[in-house]
């Protein structure tokens, strides 16, 4: 079964420090790195590694930067539909200090460009049975075109309301499956428990909605459950939790098409998570293809 997964695909600069500087103070960083990051990339590539088949649909800018997102994409992912633009390409600056504290700024004129189904065949290529993975990074009206034709084609969708944009939320009615991390889940619902939470995001019309409870696991609701089911992590000694929520993601959408029912699959992705806070890095903390097939045949025998 396919994954699509509609997304950004953007360079990530990190620059660790041991503080941050003041306005108008220039530092040096102890260490500085270049990355392929996106939360797009990261989840076709996770997806990818589960030995799912995966397209990444994704907008880059015709500048250098572009080809080399491109590259690095190639070298994850059999099939990359790119739509070009006369922007600058997507990047993120990435500053971390010494106590692990960080800011990030990012450029997303691709991003907010880009209109798969007004921009590419995505609406003919999806079919029944496939997965759509979309999050929050394109508008919200490009991202509610993608579930709309999704819908209409009769395909799955999972979507990841990540980041927020409280002004141009996707319909969230138009997703089969809302994934969101708890400070997303309390920000859309006013909610702190998160039960509760899930129980209002529901009530916005999400058939399954699962939210992401750091070292504690993650809650579903829905799929014909009376309640809401609580699903333990592995215990872990985190180092790096950044990218954690889109190897979830990638990982449940990999699992999914390989045919594991929803627990099976959420579990699924609850290892392949765990695995991913104990390394640094965002895809570089992602399990391997390896790493991949064992938790497969881990999760399908439990
Ligand atoms: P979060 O966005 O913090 O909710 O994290 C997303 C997912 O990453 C969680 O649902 C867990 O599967 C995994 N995760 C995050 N932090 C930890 C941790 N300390 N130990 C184990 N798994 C974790």
């Amino acid at each position: 079964m396919h994954v699509h997964v509609v997304g950004n695909a953007c360079i990530d600069t990190t620059f660790r420090l041991g503080r941050f500087p003041a306005a108008g103070e220039t530092l040096n960083a102890t260490a500085y790195a270049d990355g392929l990051g996106g939360k797009g990339a990261n989840q076709a590539v996770a997806a990818a590694r589960t030995g799912a088949a995966v397209t990444l649909w994704t907008a880059l800018g015709k500048d250098p930067l572009g080809a080399w997102i491109r590259s690095q994409l190639d070298m994850e992912l059999s099939d990359v539909q790119v739509s070009e633009f006369d922007l600058p390409s997507d990047r993120s600056t990435i500053v971390i200090d010494a106590g692990g504290e960080n800011f990030i700024v990012s450029g997303v004129a691709c991003s907010e460009a880009f209109d798969p189904i007004a921009q590419t065949a995505l609406a003919r290529r999806i079919t029944p049975g496939e997965i759509l993975v979309c999050q929050g990074n394109l508008r919200g009206a490009a991202t509610n075109a993608c579930l709309r034709a999704a819908r209409k084609n009769g395909t799955r969708t999972i979507l990841n309301a990540s980041p927020i944009d409280e002004a141009a939320l996707p319909d969230f009615g138009l997703a089969d499956m809302l994934v969101v991390n708890q400070s997303e889940a309390k920000a859309l619902t006013g909610q702190m428990d998160m039960a509760a939470a899930a129980g209002a995001l529901a009530a916005k019309g999400a058939a399954t909605v699962a939210i992401t409870l750091g070292a504690e696991g993650c809650l579903v609701l829905g799929h014909g459950q009376a309640g809401a089911l609580c699903l333990p992590a592995p215990h872990v000694k985190a180092l790096d939790t950044s990218g954690a929520g889109d190897v979830f993601c990638g990982c449940l959408a990999g699992g999914l098409a390989r045919g594991m029912p929803i627990t099976s699959g959420l579990k699924f992705a609850l290892a392949a998570a765990a695995i991913s806070v104990t390394r640094p890095g965002t895809l570089l903390s992602c399990p391997s293809a390896s790493e991949m097939a064992a938790l497969v045949d881990q999760t399908e025998l439990s």
